[in-house]
């Protein structure tokens, strides 16, 4: 249900852009809530708190050699490559670099899901074995395999509403540490993903309604269990910490290839969002590593620009993309989200640059491009990024950046573990429109 004539006539009054959104056309939006990064104070996280989550990830290291063997050649570390992508960055003439961060790549969980969805696992169980005595936090982590710690773990629940890919880093996770896992699936999950998950021993909860209302269920069966936990994505400082450890990683890939950030070199980050956390932690992390010389944008499809709707009209996660009819159908699962997060819009408004929105049929096509291009494949929600360079032409102007020193980095959220005929399909899709 759309909200009351009169209140949308004053939303449209005030806000032009609105109009555009609700015409399906493709926008590209310039904050003007952004804050000069130095300026921001009392924001509900800081830069310890990135650098304790680090050192969460550092004391699994062990953890994740032993029980998931695939991480042994990167130490226990789950990080992706960053990707100078000069063939496409040719095709789209892009002037300065473009890089891809390959966060698609990433190993178990195939997204980015496996930063924020692991950690805020990993937070927990820990969390539970100090209490109980059964960890000190200088201990080998590897200890998480013991059966003593499974049966511990097996008298906990955690739960997830998910599109599909966050379900899939927590219910993996929280299947090897021998939590009982319930994921509660929108009806835009892939049924590979349910298939999946089930085979990793979650249990799959299906949904007809949307991701918010696969939340608000899960929320409310899992907060019914005494030993319940639910992963709240609208609302997770966790899941926040997780994504935010990527700008950490990001600054030595740069460091060692050699790439400059400075006032005269910006960075200019492209981040598919849903929720908005993934985008908005990883966001946080860069700004607090790289101040005023990272610029982030956000990136949503015509159909779910939930954050974009949110901060535009400062309402927040208080209207949804439905308040203004517009569907939140979108073929980019990990992106269809019709409400933006509670913890995460408040932040993302003082930091981010801008947002633009993409049909689904464009993602499609870039999915195609970027195989023929590059030989990657990622999943079309993956492929929103890419757009960014042309999009921001504006802003560049705006802040009177040399175009040709500028570092672009399109962040790849999804893909590894796409099956190959769901992938092939989705390519000729994206074939075919290109014709
Ligand atoms: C979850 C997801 C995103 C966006 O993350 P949010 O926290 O929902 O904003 C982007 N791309 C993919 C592939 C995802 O799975």
């Amino acid at each position: 249900m759309t909200m009351e004539q009169q209140r949308l006539n004053e939303y449209k009054r005030n806000f032009p852009l609105i109009q555009q959104l609700m015409d399906r056309e493709p926008v590209s939006w310039i904050n003007p809530n952004r804050k000069p990064f130095d300026e921001i104070k009392n924001l509900p996280v800081n830069m310890e708190d990135i650098l304790e989550a680090e050192a969460l990830w550092h004391r699994f290291q062990p953890f994740f050699m032993e029980a998931f063997p695939e991480t042994a050649a990167s130490k226990g570390i789950i990080e992706s490559p960053l990707q100078h992508i000069a063939e496409i960055q040719k095709e789209l003439k892009v002037s300065g670099n473009l890089y891809l961060k390959c966060d698609h790549a990433l190993s178990i969980a195939g997204s980015v899901k496996a930063r924020g969805g692991f950690y805020e696992v990993l937070y927990f169980a820990e969390q539970i074995a100090l209490k109980e005595g059964k960890i000190k936090k200088t201990d080998d982590y590897a200890k998480f395999l013991n059966e003593e710690m499974k049966d511990l773990f097996s008298q906990y629940t955690i739960g997830v509403g998910s599109t599909g890919n966050l379900g899939l880093s927590i219910g993996i996770m929280s299947a090897k540490l021998g939590f009982q896992v319930d994921v509660y699936m929108s009806r835009d999950a892939k049924q590979w993903k349910k298939d999946l998950l089930r085979e990793k021993g979650a249990t799959v909860l299906e949904f007809e309604g949307d991701f918010g209302e696969a939340v608000k269920a899960g929320r409310h069966e899992t907060n019914q269990n005494p030993n319940g936990y639910f992963v709240d994505d609208e609302d997770s400082k966790e899941l926040y910490l997780g994504y935010s450890t990527a700008a950490l990683r990001l600054k030595e890939q740069l460091d060692e290839q050699g790439v400059r950030v400075d006032a005269e070199n910006p960075l200019f980050v492209y981040l598919p969002c849903g929720v908005g956390g993934a985008p908005g932690g990883i966001t946080f992390g860069l700004k607090e590593v790289f101040g005023d010389n990272v610029h982030c944008f956000f990136a949503e499809p015509i159909e779910s620009p939930s954050v974009l709707v949110g901060i535009l009209t400062g309402e927040m996660d208080k209207v949804s993309v439905q308040d203004f009819g517009i569907t939140n159908r979108t073929e980019a699962d990990g992106l269809a989200v019709g409400t933006p997060s509670i913890f995460a819009t408040p932040i993302s408004n003082v930091l981010i640059s801008g947002n633009y929105t993409i049909r689904d049929e464009e993602l499609f096509e870039m999915l195609a491009r970027l195989a023929d291009a590059e030989n990657i494949y990622v999943e079309p929600s993956a492929t929103a990024g890419l757009f960014g360079p042309q999009k921001v032409a504006d802003y560049v102007e705006k802040i009177g950046a040399d175009p040709s020193k500028i570092n672009h980095i399109a962040w790849s959220t999804g893909g590894l573990l796409v099956p190959e005929n769901e992938m092939k399909q989705w390519y000729e899709r994206g074939k075919s429109y290109l014709r």
